[in-house]
């Protein structure tokens, strides 16, 4: 059976080089090939020999998550629905601003952690993403908005002699700097990314990879709802931007909300926050903090935060929960949520209050795959399903 080259990152490449009798640099060349030139044929591979080429195609694919359908809202943000078998469906989100392209990657198909306030959640688990279902929507989305106004396909030759300039193909690897839709990622779709930690990890080195898709750490950023264990081994393995999905000030709240606080309470949170930062690239934790009216969202809340973290260098971003049916809470008023913020600015506390975006197309934050796309049903448990 044939070998997804895109469950692979830099070493396993390597390896497989080894295994099928070639030298183990040629990992460099189908790792640009494949992540920096988004070529899925063996046959484009243009400066491999016909031979090695030949080869691959006999043992080995490349193969992203097939798209089923692709929305553009009126904002500019896209949301690709990609099938990820057995009539399973996961979402990807592109977020355009004037400086920088955000991709929201998902990391699980459903998640078991069962906050109350999630779409997501709500729907139970039902597996973790492959290496090359996460990477996938990476590879998809450059591919997918290549060419369009924030992905100029390529703007410098450069590192590359004049004499030879223009000499190779618009997508040949050789071209450093080709300018990227996605500058940015952020594990904040579907999923809590340390809970499938091997998999998310593997993703995480080939983005930083600068073979691949060379970001830089601070502009990959994983988002957890606080599993501390494995806090520390991001600390260790691939210290990247952290957020932590905080939304309550103390345990008793924080319990109702996100159930796994049960398991981590907040004051071993914030311990385990305070020994990434020793290893982090940025020298803050993202709290976030879903406004849900009548809830979380009082000045007596907001105050209780304040005291909450000040000995941990942190920014908020306060996310104006985004509704779904039958959620059974409702978003805090725009007035609520600017006193709760400026309770924490005046405290001195860096906070931003999310923009809402893409939520004409279902793609804002817990609202993925809360809605039913037109060829999907719904399992007993939620589960997005395409149909055939
Ligand atoms: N599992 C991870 C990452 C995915 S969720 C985590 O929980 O951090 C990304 C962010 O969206 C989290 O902060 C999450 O709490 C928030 N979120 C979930 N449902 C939401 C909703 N309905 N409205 C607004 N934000 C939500
Ligand atoms: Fe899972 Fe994050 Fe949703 Fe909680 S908020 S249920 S951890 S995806």
């Amino acid at each position: 059976m044939s070998v997804n080259l895109l469950d692979f990152d830099a070493n396993a490449l390597a390896g497989f080089c080894v295994e099928i009798g070639e030298k183990p640099f040629r990992a460099r060349q189908l790792l640009r090939w494949i992540h920096r030139s988004g070529e899925a044929d063996f046959a484009g591979m243009s400066d491999l020999a016909k031979g090695l080429r030949d080869k691959l195609s006999a043992t080995a694919v490349i193969e992203p998550p097939q798209v089923i359908s692709d929305h553009a809202a009126a904002d500019g943000t896209r949301k690709w629905l990609l099938s990820v078998g057995a009539g399973n469906g996961i979402e990807t989100v592109f977020i355009p601003e004037t400086s920088r392209g955000t991709l929201c990657v998902s990391s699980q198909v459903g998640c078991a952690l069962a906050c109350t306030f999630c779409s997501t959640g709500r729907q139970g688990f039902n597996r973790n993403l492959t290496v090359a279902e996460i990477i996938g929507q990476l590879w998809w989305a450059n591919k997918a908005l290549a060419g369009t106004s924030n992905g100029e396909p390529i703007v410098e030759l450069e590192g590359i002699p004049d004499g030879q300039k223009g000499v190779y193909p618009p997508n040949h690897p050789n071209i450093q700097n080709r300018s990227r839709a996605v500058t940015n990622v952020v594990m904040m779709g579907m999923g809590e990314p340390l809970a499938n930690f091997e998999n998310v990890v593997t993703a995480l080195d080939l983005m930083l990879d600068d073979n691949a898709y060379g970001l830089s750490r601070r502009r990959v950023t994983v988002s957890t709802s606080g599993l501390v264990p494995a806090m520390d081994r991001l600390r260790e393995r691939c210290p990247v931007a952290l957020a932590v999905s905080l939304h309550a000030p103390n345990d008793v709240l924080r319990d109702e909300l996100v159930p796994i606080n049960k398991k981590y309470p907040i004051k071993e949170l914030l311990a385990a926050c305070q020994r990434y930062l020793q290893s982090a690239p940025r020298d803050f934790i993202t709290f976030e903090y879903v406004m849900l009216d009548g809830v979380n969202d009082s000045l007596g809340h907001a105050h209780e935060l304040v005291q909450l973290v000040r000995d941990t260098p942190c920014k908020f971003n306060l996310i104006p929960f985004n509704p779904f049916p039958n959620s059974g809470y409702r978003r805090s008023s725009p007035e609520a949520v600017r006193r709760f913020r400026d309770v924490l600015m005046e405290a001195g506390l860096v906070t931003t209050v999310r923009k809402t975006r893409g939520d004409d197309i279902a793609a804002a934050c817990g609202q993925l795959a809360g809605k039913v796309h037109d060829k999907t049903r719904r399992t007993s448990r939620g589960i997005v399903e395409v149909a055939r």
